[in-house]
C-alpha cells in the first residue's frame, strides 16, 4: 500500500466531489412540513431527538429536519451486512455510564449490557508480543503522561507531543492508545487541554443489540423530515427562518445540531452570515477520525477471549486495536485512527480490509487471515453530512468549544457531541446538549 500523506483538507476534498451526487439527485419527498412550529431543529441525531423530547415534553411544537434518509446520525447499529450480528458503525460504548442519560434508557428497554473495561490485554509490537511487564509499563506510561499533561494543562494549550517524547516501544504503544484510538487523533494533534478536560471514560457498557438501537428507541416517537436537508439559515430578522427543498420552515427559535464537519462544508448557508468568532470556532473544531474494520470470522479465535482487547503496534503509525469476539459474536472489530484512518479512508475499503489482514496474518501466522469470511470499513468522512468521527480540538484552540456552544442573535442554538464539555465526542454528552440547548429555547420563549 502507498501511504503517501494527503492533507485532510484534500481527502476531504476528494470524498466530498463524489459524496454528494446520490443526494443531490433525491426526489422531493411528499408530506408537506409544518411550516410554523415553535422551534426547527436541524439535524436528528442523538443531540437533535433529545432536543425535541425535550421540548414536547415542555408543550412546544417543532419541526425536525434531517438530511440523511435515517434518523440517528452517528449512532447506527447495523444489523445487515453481517446477520445476525448487531454492528454498531459508529458509536458503541456508553461510556461515563454512571452519568450517562443512555443507560437508564437501555435498561428500560431491556437491552443486553456488558460492562467492559478500556485496558489492553495483549499488546503486539511487529511481530513481538509484549511481556506482562511491558503491558504493564503502558498502563502506568498512561498514567504518567495524563498527569504531566494534566499539570501543563493548568497553564496553557498545545500538543500533546510536547509533553513526552515518544520513544520506545512501550511508549509508542501508549500514544497509539491514548491518541488515534481513544481520541481520535495522533498525539501531535491532541489538545492539552481538550485531553485535559475529557471525562474518565469508564465504567463503560457495550450493548449486543446495539448502541445505535438504543438510540433509536430514545427517538421512536419522534417525528423527522428525513432527505430534508437544513440549506439556509436566515436569522436577521423576526424568528429564524430555515430554507429546504420542501419549503420553507419558519420557527421563532432554531437548535442546530450538526458535525463541526457538516458545518464547516459550507452546506448551509447563512443570512446574515455567520460572525467570525462563530466561523473560527468551528474551523478549531476539526473532525477526528476513528475508523472500524469489522472481520466476521468462520468461528476462529486465536486463543482470545470474547471482549479481549489487542493493540497490534508496529513502527510509522500503521497501528490497529480489536476488540475480540463481543458476545460471542464471530468477529473481531479492528479500529484505526487519526491520520493512517484518513489515509486509509482515502484509499477504500479494500485498503482497509488488506491491512486489517495483513495484521492478523502478522501476529497469528501467515494463514490468519484465511479464517476472514466477511469484513467491512466505516467510512464516515464519505457521508457529507457527517465528515469524520468526532470532534478534536486544534492544539491551543480549546476555547473555541465555548465559542462554538454559544448562540447567535439569541435565536439560533448550538448542540451537539462538540459541544458536550467534558463529555465531547460522546453520543451520551450529544444527549445532554441536546436537552441543554432545548432548555434554554424554552426559557427564551416563556
Ligand atoms: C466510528 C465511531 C465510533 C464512535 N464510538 C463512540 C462510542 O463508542 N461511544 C460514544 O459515546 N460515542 C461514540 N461515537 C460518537 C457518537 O456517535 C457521537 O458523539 C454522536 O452520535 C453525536 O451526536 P450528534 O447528535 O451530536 O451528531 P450526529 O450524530 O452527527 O447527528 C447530527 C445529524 O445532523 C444531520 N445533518 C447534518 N447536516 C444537516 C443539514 N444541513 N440539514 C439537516 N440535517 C443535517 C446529520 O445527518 C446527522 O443525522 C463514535 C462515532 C463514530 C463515528
Amino acid at each position: 500500500m502507498n501511504f503517501r500523506n494527503p492533507s485532510r483538507r484534500e481527502i476531504l476534498a476528494g470524498l466530498g466531489a463524489t459524496a454528494f451526487t446520490p443526494f443531490a439527485s433525491r426526489l422531493a419527498v411528499a408530506q408537506s412540513i409544518p411550516t410554523n412550529p415553535d422551534v426547527v431543529i436541524i439535524g436528528s441525531g442523538p443531540a437533535g431527538l433529545s432536543a425535541a423530547r425535550t421540548l414536547a415534553a415542555a408543550g412546544k411544537t417543532f419541526v425536525v429536519l434531517e438530511a440523511d434518509d435515517r434518523k440517528g446520525g452517528r449512532a447506527h447499529t447495523d444489523t445487515e451486512t453481517f446477520p445476525g450480528i448487531a454492528f454498531d458503525r459508529g458509536c458503541a460504548w456508553i461510556h461515563s455510564a454512571d452519568r450517562n442519560p443512555m443507560l437508564p434508557v437501555a435498561k428500560q428497554h431491556g437491552f443486553t449490557l456488558q460492562l467492559h473495561d478500556d485496558a489492553l490485554d495483549h499488546i503486539w509490537y511487529g511481530r513481538e508480543k509484549f511481556t506482562d511487564k511491558q503491558t504493564q509499563r503502558v498502563k502506568h506510561l498512561t498514567e504518567e503522561i495524563v498527569n504531566a499533561n494534566s499539570k501543563v494543562a493548568k497553564k496553557r494549550d498545545g500538543a500533546v507531543s510536547e509533553i513526552r517524547p515518544i520513544r520506545t516501544k512501550e511508549e509508542q504503544a501508549t500514544a497509539t492508545a491514548m491518541g488515534p484510538m481513544d481520541m481520535a487523533v495522533d498525539f501531535n494533534d491532541l489538545s492539552i487541554q481538550d485531553y485535559d478536560d475529557q471525562a474518565e471514560l469508564p465504567p463503560n457498557y457495550l450493548v449486543k443489540e446495539g448502541f445505535g438501537a438504543v438510540v433509536a428507541k430514545f427517538g421512536e416517537s419522534v417525528p423527522v423530515f428525513l432527505k430534508t436537508p437544513a440549506k439556509k439559515i436566515s436569522y436577521g430578522g423576526q424568528g429564524v427562518q430555515v430554507e429546504t427543498d420542501q419549503g420553507t420552515v419558519s420557527a421563532k427559535a432554531a437548535i442546530v445540531t450538526c458535525s463541526t464537519g457538516a458545518l464547516q462544508s459550507g452546506y448551509i448557508k447563512w443570512d446574515p452570515l455567520l460572525p467570525e468568532w462563530k466561523e473560527s470556532a468551528i474551523h478549531n473544531i476539526p473532525m477526528a477520525l476513528l475508523a472500524k474494520i469489522p472481520l466476521l470470522l468462520d468461528g476462529e479465535r486465536f486463543g482470545l477471549k470474547p471482549f479481549d482487547d489487542i493493540l497490534l503496534e508496529q513502527p510509522g503509525k500503521q497501528d490497529i486495536y480489536f476488540i475480540c469476539h463481543p458476545f460471542e459474536f464471530p468477529m473481531m472489530i479492528g479500529f484505526v485512527g487519526g491520520d493512517f484512518a484518513w489515509n486509509l479512508t482515502a484509499q477504500g475499503r479494500k485498503a482497509a480490509v488488506d491491512f486489517a489482514s495483513s495484521a492478523l496474518n502478522r501476529v497469528f501466522g501467515s494463514s490468519a487471515s484465511k479464517h476472514i469470511v466477511k469484513a467491512d470499513f466505516t467510512q464516515w468522512p464519505r457521508n457529507p453530512w457527517i465528515r469524520g468521527a468526532y470532534s478534536a480540538a486544534a492544539p491551543g484552540h480549546f476555547s473555541a468549544r465555548a465559542m462554538l456552544k454559544r448562540p447567535l442573535a439569541e435565536k439560533v442554538f448550538f448542540a451537539g457531541e462538540a459541544m458536550a464539555g467534558p463529555f465531547a465526542q460522546t453520543c451520551g454528552g450529544a444527549v445532554l446538549t441536546g436537552a441543554e440547548a432545548a432548555n434554554a429555547v424554552i426559557k427564551k420563549l416563556g
